[in-house]
């Protein structure tokens, strides 16, 4: 990551930081932590937040982000998130340095902080139900009234608290809350819930805890005592501060971290909320949380995103508090950067159309030279086996050619990727359906690195040996949604009912350079004039090689909403 941390970029989050490293304000470290809840796969949205957290870590000397699972919620988590979330944070390419935590691990010290809470006086068991509590709990117009069970004294407060955590009350008929203010304008503040009782296995603790403390109690003080400096977040949890505070304050800890917020990032035409990415996983939309139309890490990988390209794009994004949506074409644009100079270029006919070279001896196999790369000779060269029977793509021949057509149309020339020149002869169609099945062509043997004698030929178009080139099926994939803002359900439709139906083509005949075969996934290819590629590592076979569809060479959607 050297090439990028040359560039400097600053936000308001990093001059606070580095305000409070002149200062001595936490006596000159900086510690962050991402924090995730291991209930489903990292986005592009926690991308954002995993830049921004390790990013000022490595960019401090002596600066350390923790890798903090924050698992106060058992019904929802599993350990195989936990797994993801590391891979994915890794190739990424960021380190935790063995700073792994967990939230649960904490769970003794956060009932015994409780205790203090209670013994302050600053924390009751209150017995109203889920629905006497809301009603109880007042609106963003009326203040919320005290519960009767508010004034109970420390040591039934006690007693009380020590028999939820044994197990001697049913679920969701105690909750420990704070004593703060009924009245506060700001709703958390209303005597939030610390704890509630949930008869549930815990991924982490097993069978040991029957309460469970809630995520803004557990938040701060996880934080507190790991020693974080400043806990970065999204704008959502601007109006938990004042409650992030009263906790440290109350228990007057030795470490008071700062939280800053942050806009989340949002992305058109997809959603980043892994409660509604889940939906699409459990609702069959998608094949799985990795799915290469996802806009998860794990996702994008699979399609053949690089990391380097999503950090980029968390990096043109920027910091801030402004809340934004993101144009698609913003990361198309990043992956592309990444690509055109590190991706070979191959050829590869997605739509084959048999080409016969007439005038070409059968069973002459020439070898022709092809760069990998034009610019970058260091990536050396391939040969591509040229015959008297190659495949073309459909989409390259038009009988009846639109005004200032270039490709292949009858009776007209165009030349081969780095072959020669050929001229249409004749268009064989199937008598019955007058379906097009082969082109007749001939070719000037004159015309290998050489400019055609005498006339101009404007278009070049891909091509394969036909003999030679590997079968492979290729996966075309657009946008997720057909809606820029699945999301914002105001008119009350699901975000489900604006999956774009047309989010994925399956290709299958498609046809190779032969150099292809064999080829280890991992690699993202330009496949000529057509986009960038690269095998699917789940569903490619050494037999049976499929190839994911990462990018288009162009942004063709802006042209086509344009159109519409
Ligand atoms: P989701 O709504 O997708 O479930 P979350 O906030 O509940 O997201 P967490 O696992 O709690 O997910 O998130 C871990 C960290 O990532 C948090 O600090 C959160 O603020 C941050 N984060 C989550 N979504 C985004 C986003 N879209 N943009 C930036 N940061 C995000
Ligand atoms: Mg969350």
């Amino acid at each position: 990551m050297t090439e990028e941390k040359t560039v400097v970029t600053t936000d308001f989050i990093r001059n606070i930081i580095a305000e409070d490293l002149k200062s001595n304000k936490h006596g000159g470290k900086v510690v962050t932590r991402f924090p995730p809840e291991p209930n489903g796969y990292l986005h592009i949205g926690h991308a954002k937040s995993i830049c921004l957290n390790f990013g000022v870590a490595e960019e401090n000397e002596g600066g350390i982000c923790h890798l903090r699972f924050d698992d106060t919620n058992p019904e929802k988590e599993d350990e195989e998130y936990i797994e993801a979330i590391k891979r994915d944070i890794q190739w990424l390419g960021f380190d935790w340095q063995q700073k792994e935590y967990h939230a649960s691990h904490y769970f003794e010290q956060l009932y015994q902080y409780a205790i203090v809470l209670i013994k302050k006086g600053k924390a009751y068991v209150c017995d109203l139900s889920a629905e006497e509590m809301r009603e109880y709990r007042g609106t963003l117009k009326a203040p919320g009234k005290n519960s009767p069970y508010r004034d109970r004294s420390v040591e039934e407060n006690l007693d009380l608290f020590q028999r939820m955590r044994a197990a001697e009350f049913e679920d969701g008929s105690h909750l420990l809350r704070a004593k703060i203010d009924m009245t506060s304008p700001n709703m958390n503040m209303r005597d939030p819930a610390l704890y509630r009782i949930k008869r549930m296995t815990h991924h982490q603790t097993g069978d040991k805890w029957c309460i469970y403390p809630m995520y803004d109690y557990t938040h701060c003080l996880s934080d507190s005592i790991e020693g974080i400096t400043h806990s970065l977040c999204t704008l959502e949890f601007e109006d938990h501060r004042p409650l992030y505070d009263w906790v440290l304050d109350q228990l007057e800890v030795e470490c008071h971290p700062q939280q800053i917020e942050f806009s989340r990032l949002n992305l058109e035409y997809t959603v980043t909320s892994k409660r509604k990415l889940g939906e699409l996983v459990t609702s069959g939309s998608v094949s799985g949380w990795d799915d290469p139309r996802m806009p998860t890490v794990s996702g994008l990988r699979r399609r053949g995103y690089t990391a380097k390209a999503v950090r980029n794009l968390c990096k043109r994004v920027g910091i801030s508090k402004n809340d934004s949506t993101t144009d698609m074409a913003l990361l198309e644009d990043c992956i592309r950067e990444d690509l055109d100079s590190i991706a070979p270029r191959v050829m590869g006919v997605l739509k084959p159309l048999k080409v016969v070279i007439e005038n070409y001896p059968a069973g002459q196999v020439e070898e022709l030279q092809a760069k990998f790369h034009p610019k970058d000779e260091s990536m050396g060269s391939r040969v591509l086996p040229f015959s008297r029977e190659l495949y073309i793509d459909e989409s390259d021949f038009e009988e009846v050619p639109p005004p200032k057509y270039r490709r292949l149309t009858p009776g007209k020339e165009v030349r081969l990727r780095y072959g020669y020149v050929i001229k249409c002869e004749k268009v064989i169609k199937d008598p019955e359906t007058d379906e097009i099945l082969e082109l007749r062509c001939t070719y000037d043997a004159n015309t290998l690195g050489k400019k055609p004698e005498g006339r101009k030929v404007k278009g070049v178009i891909h091509w394969v040996s036909a003999e030679h080139s590997i079968e492979a099926e290729v996966r075309l994939y657009d946008r997720l949604f057909s809606k820029a803002s699945p999301d914002s359900g105001k008119d009350g439709s699901d975000f489900k009912e604006h999956l774009n139906p047309d989010s994925f083509l399956k290709l299958t005949g498609c046809r190779l350079e032969p150099g292809l075969l064999g080829a280890k996934p991992g690699i993202q290819y330009q496949f000529e004039r057509e986009g960038y590629f690269c095998q699917d590592h789940v569903d490619s076979k050494a037999d049976k090689m499929v190839f994911n569809r990462i990018v288009t060479l162009r942004d063709s959607w802006a042209k086509m909403v344009n159109q519409k």
